[in-house]
């Protein structure tokens, strides 16, 4: 069962916002937000395949605590063996 390195604390992951150039913090995987965002998230998922969930990637949100710039980063599941 492949598993996400971010959510399991294999790496972290850094990325300054690019509006304002602070860092970006992870505000937990998309499929958390499903239930009070459906409707926000919808288009996003039906446009591009690979900002939802599934077995190979793993979708967390990042957000900017400054600006509150919001992106999806995707992570590819690894193999653990
Ligand atoms: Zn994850
Ligand atoms: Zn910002």
């Amino acid at each position: 069962m492949p598993v996400c390195p971010i959510c399991n604390g294999f790496t972290t992951f850094y990325e300054n916002c690019p509006l304002c150039g602070l860092p970006l913090q992870d505000a937990g995987v998309i499929q958390d937000f499903y239930d009070d965002y459906s409707a926000y998230l919808e288009q996003d998922i039906y446009e591009d395949g690979y900002r939802h969930n599934n077995h190979a990637v793993c979708v967390h949100l990042f957000v900017c605590p400054h600006c509150h710039f919001d992106t999806n980063v995707s992570f590819r599941r690894l193999n653990q063996d």
